[in-house]
């Protein structure tokens, strides 16, 4: 994916995760929030032809050859299209992929002693979230998980930390279906989660 960047059609229905997240929500968060980065980011990007055959991961983890008048700009909307892309990734209405399998169940007891008690702590750390952000399950090139937090639309791969599972914590990820119960929105998105496999 690179310059310009187009919506790519969700990969299942907007109700697909109903009652969990509600199609409203959906319609929202896909259609408006994750264009407006793709919008935002094509126009900033227009004026740098150098840039245009660039991947996301490629405008995220060189900073350092960006336009120095615009490389926020391009990380934050960057950062808003890849942290978005993984956390839709991250949802199905498959039951068979609600928790982790093979290799990733492997590292997830070795490391968190069991599945129940890896959810206990993501679901308390995604609570504690301030202000706008995501909770990352987030792995490295030694197979360590961590569970960590970005703000705003932050990512970890300059730290060579790649994510697993993305939340969305931002308030329009959940407002208007649950209002400021936050909590229920982290106990529904385990209900729809979709985990990945590892190789
Ligand atoms: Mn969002």
């Amino acid at each position: 994916m690179n310059y310009p960047f187009t919506l790519p059609t969700l990969p299942y229905p907007y109700d697909a995760m109903e009652p969990y997240i509600d199609s409203e929500t959906m319609h929202y968060h896909y259609d408006k929030h994750l264009k407006g980065y793709m919008d935002k980011l094509n126009n900033i990007l227009k004026q740098y032809p150098y840039l245009y055959d660039k991947s996301l991961t490629w405008l995220l983890t060189n900073p350092t050859l960006l336009p120095n008048e615009d490389k926020q700009n391009i990380l934050n909307n960057a950062g808003g299209i890849y942290n978005h892309l993984n956390y839709f990734d991250n949802l199905s209405n498959n039951k068979n992929v609600h928790k982790p399998e093979g290799k990733l169940k492997w590292l997830i007891d070795t490391q968190y002693g069991s599945f129940d008690h890896f959810k206990e702590i993501f679901s308390k750390e995604a609570e504690k979230v301030f202000g706008s952000g995501y909770l990352l399950l987030t792995i490295d090139y030694s197979q360590q998980l961590k569970i960590e937090k970005v703000a705003n639309q932050d990512t970890t791969l300059l730290n060579g930390r790649y994510p697993l599972i993305t939340l969305d914590v931002w308030e329009h990820a959940y407002y208007l279906k649950y209002k400021n119960l936050r909590k229920d929105y982290i106990d529904a998105f385990f209900n729809v989660i979709s985990f990945p496999i590892l190789k």
